[in-house]
């Protein structure tokens, strides 16, 4: 059956503000709090807009296709840039950075930018946890050399193990052995533990949750299912092409029975369950049917310097025209303690008691998950 895509405009997020920047400024103290006493522990780094992929999900290729005008270079925030604006949230407490996109190993050395960040410690002196999604169609050539340049480990998408419904989710014909080769060379060269993550879009790859399960059930890999999400404007989702993470856990545990484990720490995306057998564990990410925004600790920085305090999130934060109105680090690691105080996003939380009219206004203005960063 041929995908409906229902068509919007593509949202980049044009109603962008400069933060203001206070006159009396603060030193950070790593210890920020949101208006819902959430702190600041996590930035997802965008590095570019670009993929070489059309995930139906993502990019659908009706949105994303030849004319598409993606952002011209002197759009992108250098490598300097990132690493100073990463600087200044780590002081305010981040303890982990994740580089993302689009697809991130498609941005220009960005072993340089990983072997900058590398060198970040966080506020108590350690190094921090620094990671990378990628959908691993370079990652057998790149695993070395990003290792080599201070990355700790990734996670990798997969959406399914049979080729023709993973064709059909990447629609750039790519194989799945090729994701599982970039999965194994980037193991080999330690950069593990490997998370891989599923989106399961309900009557395109739910067919698939089991035999995943299956074939990375004790492997050194740890599976996650990720609810397909209303992100963006461009991919017509639907909440009928949910399957909730509760279906998931349902039908794996019908054939290798799970139980519940505890969460690794406060704000862990995923609910963890263990084979009873003792055969490893999945994960289940239900940013849909239980949302988990009153631990949300995550910021985002798109491609072109716009701070999101939400994935969710209509306008972000010109971050980078502090940078080039030479503005000093003290005044723009204050504009973002107060643009952190200031928050208060729990998209997720009111998706489900949103009115149709608000949920069509706000859906319309969205901006996409390939610019902002999964
Ligand atoms: N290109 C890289 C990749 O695919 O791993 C990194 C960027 S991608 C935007 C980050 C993650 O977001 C991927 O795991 C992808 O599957 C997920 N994602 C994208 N669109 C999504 C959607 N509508 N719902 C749920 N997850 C989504
Ligand atoms: Fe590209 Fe990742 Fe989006 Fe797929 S999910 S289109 S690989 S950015
Ligand atoms: Fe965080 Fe926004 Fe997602 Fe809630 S909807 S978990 S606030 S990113």
């Amino acid at each position: 059956m041929a995908e409906k895509i229902i068509m919007m405009t593509e949202q980049r997020g044009e109603s962008n503000r400069v933060p203001a920047v206070p006159t009396s400024l603060e030193a950070p103290t790593g210890l920020l709090s949101d208006r819902l006493a959430r702190s600041l522990h996590d930035l997802r780094i965008s590095v570019t807009d670009r993929c070489n992929f059309r995930c139906v999900y993502c990019m659908p290729k009706a949105v994303f296709d030849n004319n598409y005008q993606y952002l011209p270079h002197t759009s992108l925030l250098s490598f300097e840039e990132i690493t100073r604006i990463a600087r200044l949230f780590v002081a305010h407490g981040v303890e982990k950075l994740r580089l993302t996109g689009g697809e991130p190993l498609l941005r220009k050395n960005v072993e340089r930018l990983i072997g900058m960040l590398a060198e970040l410690k966080t506020v108590s002196g350690k190094p921090l946890d620094l990671t990378l999604t990628t959908n691993a169609s370079l990652l057998a050539r790149k695993a070395q050399s990003l290792k080599d340049a201070g990355l700790q480990r990734v996670t990798v998408s997969l959406d399914a193990l049979d080729n023709d419904t993973f064709r059909r989710m990447n629609d750039v014909d790519f194989s799945v052995n090729d994701v599982l080769k970039g999965i194994d060379v980037a193991h080999q060269v330690g950069l593990g533990p490997i998370k891989i993550n599923m989106v399961v879009k309900g009557g395109m790859n739910d067919q698939e949750i089991v035999p995943m399960a299956r074939h990375f059930r004790g492997s050194p890999y740890i599976l996650r299912f990720i609810e397909y999400m209303d992100v963006g404007a461009s991919n017509g989702w639907k909440m009928d092409e949910v399957i909730p993470s509760a279906e998931v856990v349902r039908r794996i545990s019908a054939a290798m029975p799970l139980e519940p484990i505890a969460a690794n720490y406060t704000g862990e995306t995923a609910s963890r369950w263990r084979y009873a057998d003792g055969g490893g564990e999945i994960g289940v990410i239900s940013s849909v049917s239980q949302a988990f925004c009153a631990d949300c600790s995550r910021a985002r920085l798109s491609t072109e310097g716009k701070l999101y305090t939400c994935l969710f999130a209509t306008s972000g934060h010109d971050l980078r025209a502090l940078l080039r109105e030479g503005r000093s680090d003290a005044e723009i690691s204050t504009a973002l303690a107060h643009l952190w105080r200031a928050r208060s996003d729990r998209y997720s939380e009111l998706r489900t008691s949103q009115t149709e009219e608000l949920k069509r206004e706000r859906s319309a203005n969205k901006v996409e998950m390939s610019y902002i960063g999964g």
